[in-house]
């Protein structure tokens, strides 16, 4: 079946054959891809290193006799800062608390891990929507994490263009009640636009996972960012729904 390509569609889908997603669109699902896939890169990195190492010892050693035995110390050492890292990131995630400051982990670290792991899962044969979905439940969950209170007219909603009717009635009537601004990005570029002009302190941004992954590796090392995916039933960028109940969920925890 082929569905109707009456769309625009955002660059994150050039690739897509015109065929309906997997499970309708709907690519939910728990963060063990996201621990697995992010294990078994750091586990890759470390095992090419100590290879070139290995490799390049006879050339490195006529530099300096100790630089290959200093290299491979290196490479053990973040072997364990790894490991370390993703234990805490992991323990964060089950206890439902920020055990690290936000630069070693949803505003800095894990953003720098999201591409990694989308990657290694594709290397098993795993649609990087499905990782990026498991990459964002560790994310929104450490963000939750932390206390983070703004005013409504400090407090953005950034939505796409591809939301269903029902989808984006739903949106506007909670960005009415809880009197915040709602801005509608036809592109990621405009999005990141709304937040340079508009400067709000905290977002809430509906996306679908690949559009949102890149989205937060720009701004959500800068300001408070909780996002929210959605099922595509109808194909990439048409027709999108969303769960109005965490939207609110999200819109409420920020606000005072
Ligand atoms: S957010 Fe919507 S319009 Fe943007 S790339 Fe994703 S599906 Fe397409």
């Amino acid at each position: 079946m082929k569905i109707e390509t009456d769309r625009r569609l955002g660059h994150e889908w050039d690739e897509w054959n015109g065929q309906p997603l997997p499970n309708a669109g709907d690519f939910r699902t728990t963060a063990g891809k996201y621990f697995l896939f992010t294990s078994l890169g750091i586990g890759a990195i470390v095992i090419t290193g100590a290879a070139a190492i290995y490799l390049l010892t006879p050339r490195l050693a006529q530099l300096a006799t100790w630089l290959p035995r200093a290299l491979y110390v290196g490479d053990a050492v973040l072997a364990a800062l790894g490991a370390l890292w993703l234990a805490l990131i992991g323990l964060s995630y089950a206890t439902d608390r920020a055990l690290l400051p936000g630069r070693f982990a949803e505003r800095g670290l894990l953003l720098k891990t999201l591409r990694l792991s989308s990657r290694v899962g594709e290397v098993f044969g795993v649609q990087r929507d499905w990782t990026d979905n498991a990459a964002l439940a560790v994310y929104n969950r450490l963000a939750w994490a932390r206390e983070w209170r703004v005013r409504a007219n400090e407090l953005l909603i950034l939505i796409p263009r591809c939301l269903s009717r029902t989808a984006l009635d739903g949106v506007m009537d909670i960005a009415k009640r809880y009197d915040v601004a709602t801005f509608v990005a036809t592109r990621g570029a405009y999005a990141r636009q709304a937040i340079r002009e508009r400067r709000p302190k905290a977002v809430v941004a509906v996306a679908c996972e690949r559009d949102m992954i890149s989205g937060l590796r720009d701004v959500a090392g800068r300001l408070p960012v909780l996002g929210l995916t959605m099922q595509l039933p109808n194909g990439p960028c048409k027709d999108a729904s969303l769960d109005l109940v965490k939207m609110e969920q999200f819109v409420r925890k920020y606000l005072r």
